[in-house]
Formats: C-alpha cells, structure tokens, sequence
C-alpha cells in the first residue's frame, strides 16, 4: 500500500537541536536531488516536538546554512509546534479505536527492558490523560523495503511491540509526530539518513492504523565521525565550514557517490545543485559508508 501516479513531494525535516551539520547535509541533499530530478516538491519542516533538545536560532542558522549552500525550498517552513492540535485528534482517534492505552511505566523500569517494551500496562486501562500513551500494536509485520536499503528485515520482538506515541511528561513521540506531518504534508517519498530505519517499521503500522497508504522509503548512509559512530549534533558534529560552500558541496556529493567534475567549485553553489539534479543517479548510492 504506497503512492502511485502522484506529484513527488518529498520533505527535510532537521531537529533544532544545532547547526547544521555534515550528516545533516547529506540528509538535505540527498532528499533535494531525489526530489527535484523528479520535477517534485522539496518542503522543509522543522522537527521541534522534543522541546528538551531545541536549540535557541539552530532553525534559523540550518535554513541560513541551506540558503548558502544553494537550496529553495517548496512553500514556507513549517514546525512541529504548529501541530500540535492534530498529534491530539491523532491521539484521540487511536485511543477510541482502542488501538493505543495509557502507560504508567517510568523511563528506568523501560531502561531494563533492552528497547523492547514488555506490554505492562496493556490491559490496565490506566487514565490516558494522567499517562504515557502507547500504540497497541496487534501487528507481526517487520520487513522494509528501501529504495536504497533493499528489504530490510527487524528483529521481530521490536516490530511488534506496543510503541511509544506520548511519553509521560506530555511530549509527542518521533514516530507519531513525523506520520501525522507527512500525513499532513502529502509526502510521497521520505529521505532520511539510516539511523531512523528500524522506527520505519512502527511509522509503517502507524500509517495502516491510520488507513492512509505510507510512503516510499529512501534511508541513506549515514555519515560516521573516525570512532564510528554517528555524526549528530548529540555528538557535536562540527557545523559545517560555510566559507567554501562549493567545496562543502562536493564532499557530500562524494559520499553519495554523485558524479562531480574537476574544477565543479569554480561554479556557484546553485550551478552545482543544478548540475547534480541533471545527472542524479539513485542506484550509485551506497547503503553504508565507512
Ligand atoms: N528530525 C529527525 C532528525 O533530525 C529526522 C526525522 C525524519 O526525517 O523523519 O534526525
């Protein structure tokens, strides 16, 4: 159950959690260019729902960043925060279906559960307006099929599990906030970086849950720091270095395995976009980088 036959539209939906970074660049471009060589639209959101990691004027100085770099993007920028009135009537219709309950469980008793929630409170019916709330998930699907990626198969016990859609202290989950926004937004196609492919499973029962077709999935490589471990701004990935934005430019394209050209940064950074979307090619793309 995917789009068919319908205008592209594909988003970049940056967390204000800092600057924008190297992986965070690779994520913009990669979802710009499989957008626009297919004549789509490129929306940005920016995704503060968690406002314990928002950063004062990180959105201001990622969509500065973008501009320097050379993006346009589609319509304004939108916010999670904007939002917030349908993550509810989301909440509400699931919680009527009874395909969501209130959870009483506290970030430490979920700690020692390794990642996979144990259905605890599942038939407590606990207020869900004084708890967490979770999806009751009565699904056994836990395979992704991923432009990039391939099939990409979950450890079950994960997939099936009763997920997170509103933690106890009132903030929205990720995976309920991105399915409602590209919901909202008409996403055809999301981009994004590997780190966030496993959630795919929950956002793909989300969406049958909510009886939409889900989107297609691209999840690109993710760029490591030499330790290994994910660029991120958690990890203080440095800003990226904006006085050569060509160059800046050419080292993502690199990663993506794009053709580039020698003398490519004598071009403006917009001339270089444009030639990448000419000659974009989805199959170069690896699955991981070192
Ligand atoms: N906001 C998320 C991040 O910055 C990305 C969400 C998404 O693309 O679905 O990592």
């Amino acid at each position: 159950m995917t789009h068919s036959n319908q205008p592209y539209i594909g988003r970049f939906a940056p967390s204000p959690s800092g600057e924008l970074h190297f992986g965070s660049l690779i994520a913009a471009l990669g979802s710009y260019l499989r957008a626009r060589s297919q004549q789509g639209i490129w929306r940005i959101r920016i995704d503060d729902i968690d406002s314990t990691r928002c950063i004062k004027n990180a959105d201001s100085q990622i969509l500065n960043a973008l501009e320097q770099l050379g993006f346009t993007w589609d319509g304004a920028v939108t916010y999670q925060h904007q939002h917030t009135n349908l993550y509810a009537e989301a909440l509400e219709r699931l919680l009527n279906n009874n395909q969501a309950y209130g959870c009483q469980c506290s970030r430490r008793k979920l700690k020692n559960l390794q990642g996979v929630y144990n259905g605890a409170c599942r038939f407590l019916k606990l207020d869900p307006n004084q708890n967490g709330i979770r999806f009751r998930n009565t699904r056994q699907d836990n395979v992704i099929f991923d432009s990039v990626q391939g099939q990409h198969d979950i450890s079950l016990p994960f997939a099936a599990q009763d997920f997170t859609l509103k933690r106890r202290d009132g903030i929205i989950s990720y995976n309920l906030a991105v399915v409602i926004d590209d919901i909202e937004q008409g996403i055809t196609e999301v981009v994004r970086g590997a780190d966030l492919l496993d959630s795919t499973i929950h956002q793909q029962q989300l969406y049958l849950a909510c009886d939409h077709p889900y989107p297609k999935w691209l999840h690109l490589p993710l760029a490591l720091d030499i330790s290994g471990y994910k660029l991120s701004k958690q990890n203080k990935a440095k800003p990226l270095d904006l006085h050569e934005p060509q160059k800046t430019l050419i080292q993502a394209l690199n990663f993506l395995n794009q053709p580039t050209f020698a003398g490519m940064e004598e071009l403006t950074p917009a001339s270089i976009l444009r030639y990448s979307i000419a000659n974009f090619d989805v199959q170069s793309i690896p699955k991981k980088r070192k």
